[in-house]
């Protein structure tokens, strides 16, 4: 059952990646996906065209966004999959989640400018196709454009982490509020990349028990930021709690993205994956495949 290739977390230029929905799909299914989700950053616009692409493909598909959450002075995502993207509730969530990103952008450009870098905010809009999402991705681009680090990683480590100069502290939506808007249409909640986030052990414990309390169902154990050990742990974290298990390339671009579409290790055998919980709300899911997934 483990043996259907899954990518469930992946970004178009609907958010900070840099392919649009289509050619994402398209991607993903010559790597040999065999069922996709598109996550872009706290939006849903990608998904028509994500969905039309993946079934004109004959690749199964799950809706899917990644929202941004302030979780004990921390930024966390949580993954949603298997909604229902027309859900009012959600989309208007989405829409409060998003909205600050344009006046934290000129927050950053000031910050930048202090720092001697001029231009900043006109120089990320150039790489910006969706003017909703304005990310930190997107100032990373073009400084790395214009001669200040070699690439993105080093932008954010001298210019865009916490305590550097592009830096904007910004309040994200609630753990509560991200878990139920998912639940409520319809689907499940996925606490992503969790060795990525700056928690002591109390407050990692805190963020999966209150995840779960309100009602999250699930844990990214493969991704793309998580080395071997950490693959190992969280896949017994994902074990103990009795959550399902989400593997996903968290795919940007072909030159950013040091693990490309459909290509990290299988989930390990002791783990329930997200896709059999899901089963029911995955489109154009081949018959043979959908009768693994209930095997
Ligand atoms: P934002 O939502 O605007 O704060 O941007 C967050 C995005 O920045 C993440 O989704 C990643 O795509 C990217 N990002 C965060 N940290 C790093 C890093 N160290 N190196 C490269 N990209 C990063
Ligand atoms: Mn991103
Ligand atoms: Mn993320
Ligand atoms: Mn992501």
């Amino acid at each position: 059952m483990h043996l259907l290739n899954a990518d469930l977390h992946c970004h178009s230029d609907v958010s900070d990646g840099t392919l649009p929905p289509s050619a994402v799909a398209a991607r993903a299914h010559a790597l040999g996906v065999d069922i996709w989700a598109l996550t872009d950053h706290d939006e849903l616009a990608g998904l028509a065209s994500a969905r039309e692409a993946a079934l004109d493909l004959g690749m199964a598909y799950l809706t899917g966004t990644e929202i941004s959450v302030s979780f004990a002075g921390e930024t966390v995502h949580i993954i949603g999959l298997g909604f229902d993207a027309n859900n009012a509730d959600l989309q208007r969530g989405l829409a409060y989640t998003r909205a600050g990103r344009l006046q934290r952008a000129h927050g950053m450009a000031a910050g930048l400018a202090a720092a001697g870098i001029d231009g900043a905010f006109e120089g990320a809009l150039k790489y910006v196709r969706n003017p909703d999402l304005i990310s930190r991705t997107h100032f990373a681009r073009f400084l790395v454009e214009a001669g200040h680090c070699p690439d993105t990683h080093s932008v954010f480590r001298r210019f865009l982490k916490e305590g550097m100069p592009g830096y904007v502290t910004h309040e994200w939506a609630s753990l509560r509020q991200a878990v139920s808007w998912i639940t409520d249409a319809g689907g499940a909640a996925v606490i992503a990349h969790p060795a990525r986030y700056r928690f002591s052990p109390t407050a990692e414990y805190a963020l999966i028990t209150e995840f779960i309390g309100h009602g999250g169902q699930g844990l990214e154990v493969m991704t793309g930021s998580h080395s071997h050990s950490e693959q190992v742990r969280y896949a017994e974290t994902a074990n103990e709690f009795g959550l399902y298990a989400s593997r996903g390339s968290d795919f940007h671009s072909v030159e950013e993205s040091r693990i490309d579409l459909g290509s990290l290790p299988d989930l390990p055998g002791s783990l329930r994956p997200v896709w059999e919980l899901l089963a029911p709300r995955i489109q154009g899911l081949k018959s043979a495949h959908r009768q693994r997934l209930a095997a």
